[in-house]
């Protein structure tokens, strides 16, 4: 009987994603930074999906500051996109890489925490607009890039709420829920017929600006760093993950 794959367990080679291009959302704070610089520091060519240039050009010159491959900039707004701009997105990727081996779904909004009687409609709407639709509209206009590509994957992140609602979570629980259950469908859909890969990592708690945010009285000082999660996203976007697809990970003990 083989083990199955825990990426938990994997120690990246310094080249581990050499020769690959990854698309990254969100790669301007917590964790997706830190998965931004991991990716580049093992080889990786990396494309930076956010909405703010400023920070951008910061990540951008730390990957610099590597002396590894140059990365791209693709100002992007999961909020306030429209079509053509997944257009625009898609067609620059296309022409400037010719494929794409890996995409990460990082970025995300935590909304409120509150009661489903109080919640805020129109808060309601953008949480779910920016974690789950643009995500899925994202993907959708990405796939004949990651179809160019003979060994693609997809990672979405998910969460504890995504997997197992607690009250007051809100739309983000829900959200999250739509990303294991958008993750699950795309699997299915493409396995057999692609080489991509499709599966969901929860970070678990991790001291970022947003678990600040839903945990404000929290000392951060427990929980990990997101650079300690860098190899166990490496382990999903890079070759060590071939094959696995449709599975539903954890970065830390459950
Ligand atoms: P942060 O709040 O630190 O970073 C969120 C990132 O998303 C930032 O780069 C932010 O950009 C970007 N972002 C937000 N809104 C938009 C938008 N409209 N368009 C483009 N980019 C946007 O979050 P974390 O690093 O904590 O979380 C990363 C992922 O991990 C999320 O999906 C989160 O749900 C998940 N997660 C985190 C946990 C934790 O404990 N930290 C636990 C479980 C899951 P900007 O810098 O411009 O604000």
């Amino acid at each position: 009987m083989t083990t199955p794959f825990d990426p938990r367990h994997f120690t990246p080679r310094a080249d581990e994603l050499s020769g690959r291009v990854i698309a990254i959302t969100g790669p301007t704070a917590g964790i997706g930074r830190a998965v931004a610089l991991g990716c580049a520091q093992h080889g990786a060519s990396v494309v930076l999906i956010g909405r703010n240039v400023k920070k951008l050009e910061a990540v951008h010159a730390q990957i610099a500051a590597l002396g590894q491959n140059e990365a791209t900039i693709a100002p992007f707004d999961l909020e306030k996109a429209i079509a053509s701009d997944y257009d625009t997105l898609a067609n620059a990727l296309l022409d400037r890489y010719g494929r794409l081996d890996g995409l990460l779904h990082n970025a995300s909004v935590l909304g409120a925490l509150a009661p489903i009687e109080h919640y805020d409609v129109p808060t309601w709407c953008r949480v779910l607009h920016v974690n789950t639709t643009a995500a899925f509209a994202l993907t959708q206009v990405l796939l004949p890039v990651l179809k160019r590509s003979d060994d693609a994957s997809i990672l979405f992140t998910s969460s504890g709420v995504g997997r197992k609602a607690r009250a007051f979570w809100g739309a983000y629980a829900v959200s999250k829920y739509g990303i294991e259950a958008l993750a699950a469908m795309l699997a299915a859909e493409l396995e057999n017929l692609t080489h991509i890969r499709v599966n969901t990592l929860n970070p678990g708690g991790t001291r970022t600006s947003m678990r600040l945010q839903a945990y404000p009285a929290e000392n951060p000082a427990t929980l990990p760093l997101p650079e300690a999660h860098v190899p166990v996203y490496l382990a999903l976007l890079g070759p060590a993950s071939r094959g696995v697809t449709g599975r539903a990970f954890d970065a830390q003990p459950t």
